[in-house]
């Protein structure tokens, strides 16, 4: 007997589109690399479909009040919290990154809904009284209609949600193309939203590829776009955006260094390097890569990073003693163990290699093991690329010029982290270090709902961060106002520049 595979389909006007898909993707389970379920790849007409909609749903939800907006976040935030666990799961399920980890992923979005529920205070205009007399000068933001979201396998419910709270909050409606390797926790986060009472339209989701992403960039009538993902892409999305007069961030891929000085606490450090190296298996953007070890901090540091390798418990997601999970499909993995061998064959001197691991039960999952490289040099194609897996790489510099000298020679500039004990040290790093976001003795310095997200250089094209401030500018436009009320005094013609008196 054959059980008809799993389909997950788009979501469109408040509900599960109903016409069947003529293309398909494979989603995977990466802890047993069985293809769970397939995935429908939206054609430009489909897209169409969901941008009519929320172009439609605009009319209203562009004018409805911010009371109504922020009770039905609210109702969100609640909904998510409630059903963070299954969440979770979803995410486990389809990316493989741990169960607690999982959940660290829904509390970190969860906090940029809270965020977007302060959105009456966050939008508040400005007014100045008596620019000139009895004239005076007010603005608001208003919303720029339907903009969309284009996100990354890594983050299947944090990173849109960096996105779509905080621009349905502001008044727009959204279309998000989430990534179709693990597309379930969009449709999830929808269905919440229209539990929490959000209208028909507002969100809408659909999945796909190239195809559906280059119809979003060149719709008409959609105003802005808002992209997670690898820097090549990134890119792309940028100037095909821009090309088609569209307001555009796109945050590419990363290669993060951890500065360490000789004077670290190093079993702090090792425990840093450890966890902000192998979490999610290295798939994230603010993973460390590079350690770069100045003076003797590496002899100090590797045997203590090796004593915590081998403690790593690699497996299934699912099961609670797992502390890392597999990649995210079998291409990626090659693409992983490709650079290892590079390494070794560029003469890096491996220290712990995670090629040989297996995972009883799980043996045609997607599982590399961590892999530690110690005399990395940056000639070597591990230290140049983004790897995205359990790969980290020690680099031995002199002096702190040196390290710094490296750091901001690098082509991405999205997250860095210096451990010292020295304050002035630190200080000197955080006005120095050319990268968006700075962690001193923090290995991910992911900042709060209430900053905002993002790289320099290549790790981010358009000049709006995401969430926080940047993200209500992002998602909104100024309006300025000048008036006053008819007075006999004003009477006259005057054709001079309006001057202020
Ligand atoms: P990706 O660039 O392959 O895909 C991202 C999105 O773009 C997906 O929705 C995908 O369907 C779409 N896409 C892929 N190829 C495309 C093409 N040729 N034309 C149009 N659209 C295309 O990235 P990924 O592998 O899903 O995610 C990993 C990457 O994302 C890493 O480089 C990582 O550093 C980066 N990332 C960056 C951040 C950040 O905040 N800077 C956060 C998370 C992930």
């Amino acid at each position: 007997m054959t059980t008809e595979m799993r389909t997950i389909g788009h979501w469109i006007d408040g509900k599960p589109h109903a016409r069947p898909s003529e293309r398909h993707g494979e989603v995977f389970d990466p802890a047993t690399g069985a293809v769970q379920a397939r995935v429908a790849m939206a054609t430009p007409a489909v897209v169409d479909e969901a941008v009519a909609s929320a172009k439609a749903a605009f009319a209203t939800w562009g004018s409805a009040s911010l009371a109504k907006r922020t009770k039905v976040l609210f109702a969100f935030r609640e909904l998510a919290e409630k059903h963070k666990g299954e969440l979770a799961r979803l995410l486990t399920l389809e990316h493989g990154k741990v169960t607690a980890d999982a959940l660290g992923e829904v509390q970190r979005g969860l906090e940029v809904i809270e965020f977007a529920c302060g959105i009456a205070h966050l939008i508040k205009g400005e007014y100045s009284e008596n620019v000139s007399t009895d004239v005076d000068v007010w603005s608001i933001r208003q919303p720029l209609g339907v903009v969309a979201g284009i996100t990354p396998f890594n983050f299947p419910a944090m990173v849109p949600m960096w996105m779509y709270p905080i621009a349905i909050a502001c008044g727009n409606t959204f279309v998000l193309k989430p990534s179709e390797r693990d597309p379930s926790a969009a449709n999830f986060c929808a269905e919440l939203l229209r539990d929490a009472g959000l209208p028909p339209g507002v969100l809408n989701v659909v999945h796909g590829d190239k195809v559906a992403v280059d119809r979003l960039l060149e719709h008409p009538d959609v105003q802005a776009v808002s992209f997670v993902g690898s820097t090549p892409i990134a890119k792309y999305i940028y100037e095909t955006g821009t090309a088609h007069g569209k307001r555009v961030q796109a945050l590419g891929g990363a290669k993060n260094h951890m500065v360490v000085l000789p004077d670290a606490d190093m079993e702090l450090a090792a425990d840093a390097a450890v966890s902000a190296g192998y979490g999610s298996a290295g798939e994230r953007c603010m993973a460390i890569s590079v350690v770069v070890a100045v003076g003797g901090a590496a002899d100090a540091l590797i045997p203590r990073m090796q004593e915590r390798i081998a403690k790593l418990k690699v497996g299934n997601g699912l099961e609670p003693s797992s502390e890392m999970g597999p990649l995210i499909t079998k291409q990626h993995l090659a693409k992983v163990s490709g650079y290892v061998d590079a390494g070794c064959a560029a003469g890096a001197r491996l220290v712990s290699d995670g090629r040989t691991l297996k995972v009883p039960g799980h043996e045609h999952g997607f599982f590399l093991g961590p892999c530690l490289f110690d005399n990395v040099e940056p000639h070597m194609s591990i230290y140049q690329d983004e790897i995205f897996g359990p790969v980290l790489s020690v680099v031995r510099v002199d002096s702190y010029e040196d390290a710094m000298k490296l750091v901001n020679a690098g082509p991405y500039a999205n997250g860095v982290a210096l451990f010292t004990n020295d304050g002035g040290a630190a200080r000197k790093f955080q006005h120095e270090v050319e990268v968006g976001m700075v962690g001193i003795n923090v290995p991910i310095p992911v900042p709060m709902a209430y900053y905002s997200f993002g790289g320099w250089k290549a790790s981010l094209f358009g000049d709006q961060h995401m969430y926080g401030m940047e993200g209500v500018r992002f998602y909104t436009r100024n309006k300025v106002f000048t008036g006053r009320w008819p007075d006999p005094r004003h009477r006259g013609v005057n054709l001079g520049f309006p001057q202020n008196h």
